[in-house]
């Protein structure tokens, strides 16, 4: 007999820590993509909803600035603690909304709890400068404190993690924080907002606001809100940089990417062939810093090739709760959109190496697309120069170092890129020369560790600062300095000349 799917669940706005009771205008399915089945319905909010959570939040925000470090340090360390035992649920909603395995899942909440350790630290980041006697009876010092409400609007393909490289540190910086997650896989953040209640973090620090472009543009366009991280795909990243900006806020917007990796002859192929595979096929290629071009010098290029194939031939793909090592694609349309690029890849006379597409539809009603191979691709096809974000894999053929990285550095994405070769000086050339925010040295996926930043170059990020590390606190901060005298009690007197020093 088979099982009857249950009724979609409602998912709805948290708003100082409860559930939305509004009556809901615009709805969307979320679904499952291993199975296609509608396992939710999500309100949409108005500009006019998002209005009343900014409101709460700017309350919030009020108390939250003025909290003690002690205080803020605590609401962390309880977080923290509470996303460890919260892991494996929050995984399984991010595997049924999102398709990644459940241990992608999980390694990615993984990843977000080291910002939440890094944000445990805040004492020691927000210290400011301090100098005693500047002048006669003359100190100055510097202290950073919050902005008040900011916004946080996230993609869909790490629905933990990226929210998580935000929040934690605006939090701890004493702001009140509006999270936008992606419409696609919206639960994950729920489950997590739900959790700063637990750590003591008072109603309406963290709220969770829903909905599409309409919930985004009330964000940036909001007085209230006095700034913005992004985090998604080029053309919307730089709407949001611009009509934020616009809007006078602070917006650090990360965008697509198109990440390539370099193949030098000298370098060790199987640890070459192991990155290409795992980095471009991980979570189906939905990765921000997933490979997606694999730059093979000439003399090497045979080789490499026949060791990613043999290893794709490992592969299990299928309902990411299983254990499987690859996904389904999110929805049907971006499995549309991927299995489009494969047919223009043909066209355009690629050497369709594998085809994923194969053996895809015995895999069920779910939006499969197995790890897709393709050989001579060259410059001019729209597989090379678009972000295709799933599991395809090009390989350009280079006759050298100079012609591969001048390939990368001609790209308009920066975000991350790596190099596999023994040669040390040729490393270091590379990491010197390459126009990219995040390089990798025989790392395929160069992700920075908390208490570094992350973020991409050109293309790949509008604004100037990156997501957590220090610029993350200073993202969220702003500096004051102050100059204060306690004079003398036989010093005074006026003197309207601009303030020198003595
Ligand atoms: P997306 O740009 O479609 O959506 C991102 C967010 O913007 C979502 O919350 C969505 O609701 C909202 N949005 C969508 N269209 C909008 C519009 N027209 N106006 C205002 N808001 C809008 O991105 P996605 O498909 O969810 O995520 C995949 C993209 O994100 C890829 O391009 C990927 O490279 C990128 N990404 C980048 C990084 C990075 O660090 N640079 C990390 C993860 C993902």
């Amino acid at each position: 007999m088979s099982a009857t799917p249950s009724a979609p669940t409602r998912i709805t706005h948290l708003v100082g820590h409860r559930a939305w009771q509004g009556e809901p205008g615009r709805t969307s399915e979320v679904c499952n993509p291993a199975t296609g089945e509608v396992t939710g319905t999500l309100d949409l909010a108005s500009a006019e909803t998002v209005g009343e959570v900014v409101a709460v939040a700017r309350e919030a925000a009020r108390e939250w600035g003025r909290a003690s470090l002690a205080r803020r340090v605590r609401a962390l360390f309880a977080f923290r603690q509470l996303l460890v035992e919260h892991t494996d649920e929050i995984a399984r909603a991010i595997t049924a909304e999102h398709g990644k395995t459940h241990d992608d899942a999980v390694a990615e909440i993984g990843r977000g709890l080291e910002v939440v350790e890094f944000a445990c630290g805040i004492p020691q980041l927000l210290k400011g400068g301090f100098s005693e006697g500047v002048s006669t009876d003359v100190d100055a010092f510097s202290i950073l404190q919050p902005l008040g409400v900011v916004g946080v609007i996230s993609p869909f393909n790490f629905p933990a993690m990226v929210p998580l490289w935000f929040v934690p540190i605006a939090v701890a910086t004493g702001n009140a924080v509006v999270i936008k997650p992606s419409e696609k896989d919206p639960t994950a953040v729920n489950l997590i907002a739900d959790l700063w209640r637990g750590a003591g973090v008072p109603d309406g620090v963290v709220n969770v606001v829903h909905g599409d472009k309409e919930a985004v543009d009330a964000l940036l366009d909001h007085p209230d809100v006095k700034a913005i991280s992004f985090v998604g795909s080029t053309p919307v990243a730089r709407h949001v940089y611009e009509r934020g900006v616009a809007a006078g806020k602070r917006v650090q917007a990360l965008g697509g990417a198109k990440n390539h990796m370099l193949v030098l002859p000298d370098a060790d192929l199987d640890l070459a062939a192991d990155a290409a595979v795992s980095a471009g096929y991980g979570a189906a290629g939905e990765r921000c810093m997933a490979i997606s071009v694999v730059l093979a010098t000439e003399s090497i290029a045979d080789e490499l090739v026949a060791r990613i194939v043999e290893r794709t031939r490992t592969l299990r793909v299928g309902d990411g709760s299983g254990d499987v090592d690859m996904g389904p694609l999110v929805t049907r349309a971006h499995l549309d959109k991927v299995t489009g690029y494969v047919e223009a890849g043909v066209e355009a006379g690629a050497e369709l190496v594998v085809d994923g597409r194969e053996g895809a539809e015995a895999l069920g009603p779910g939006y499969f697309l197995g790890p897709t191979l393709f050989d001579r691709v060259t410059p001019r096809m729209s597989i090379y120069t678009d972000e295709i974000f799933g599991p395809v894999l090009s390989v350009v053929r280079v006759a050298s170092f100079d012609e591969g990285l001048q390939l990368i550095n001609d790209n308009p994405y920066g975000n991350g890129t790596a190099i596999f070769t023994h040669d040390g000086g040729a490393a270091r050339r590379f990491q010197h020369e390459v126009e990219v925010g995040m390089v990798g040295i025989n790392v395929p996926i160069p992700t920075p560790m908390a208490y570094y930043s992350f973020g991409g170059w050109k293309s790949s990020l509008f604004g100037d600062t990156h997501a957590h590390g220090i610029e993350g606190v200073h993202f969220f901060t702003r500096t004051k300095a102050v100059t204060q005298r306690w004079p003398d009690p036989s010093h005074g007197g006026l003197d309207l000349g601009f303030p020198t020093n003595g």
